[in-house]
């Protein structure tokens, strides 16, 4: 029984291991974020004393005061939540990668910010207009506007799995929309998929960035 944080981590790690070996594929090529949100710092803390580099937060007033508090730590943080675009510049300033770029109004925030940025772009997988996420017919359209704000790093595509469709079908659905963006931007090869719940399938279809919550940390303290 996995029951202490340093026995989920190791758990989840050899899990993800045995995934990518079902499938042929190298461990290396896939990077566990820990999406440590709702949780205090001192468990990222805990996270990086057990060899954690990469960390995922979706609010940004708790994902900045995190950052400050550990900002000792050499930390790789990753916003996976729907963002507004007047805190984009804020969020910028402290992540180093931004899972949830859905809308042109939100890339024209982020190219405001001084620095480069890795983004990737979220799309929409289910039938509800507005969930969070591109719908998938404006997603080149959105890509060439993150190519011509110069300061982003297109890294390819995030998706989270709908509730009532298969999370294997869901995810081929977002590898077949890779090739229309590659044809613009040939290195947005990363695949940002795969939750507790759907890691397995995701590192299936090729999902680069897994985005591992409640598998690791436990269930969630409640929002404050
Ligand atoms: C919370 C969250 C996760 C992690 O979810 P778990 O089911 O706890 O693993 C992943 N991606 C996004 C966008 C999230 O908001």
């Amino acid at each position: 029984m996995a029951d202490t944080l340093a026995d989920r981590w190791h758990a989840i790690q050899r899990d993800v291991e045995v995934a990518c070996l079902d499938v042929g594929r190298s461990p290396a090529e896939v990077t566990t974020i820990v999406v440590t949100k709702f949780h205090p710092a001192e468990l990222v803390r805990e996270l990086y004393e057990l060899g954690v580099r990469n960390v995922g937060e979706n609010r940004h007033q708790e994902a900045s005061a995190k950052s400050a508090e550990l900002s000792d730590l050499d930390v790789t943080w990753h916003f996976v939540g729907q963002l507004q675009s007047n805190k984009a510049r804020a969020v910028a300033a402290y992540c180093d990668v931004i899972h949830s770029v859905d809308r042109t109004s939100l890339v024209d925030a982020l190219a405001k910010y001084e620095g480069n940025v890795d983004v990737f772009l979220e799309v929409n997988l289910t039938d509800v207009p507005g969930r969070g996420g591109v719908e998938p017919e404006d997603l080149v359209k959105l890509a060439e506007h993150v190519l011509a704000a110069g300061n982003l790093r297109l890294r390819g595509i995030m998706a989270v799995a709908p509730q009532d469709e298969e999370p294997a079908r869901a995810f081929e659905r977002v590898v077949s929309y890779q090739s229309g963006v590659q044809a613009i931007a040939p290195a947005a090869t990363d695949l940002s998929l795969g939750m507790s719940g759907d890691f397995r399938e995701a590192i299936a279809v090729g999902a680069t960035h897994l985005r591992i919550g409640t598998a690791i940390t436990g269930k969630r303290p409640p929002a404050t």
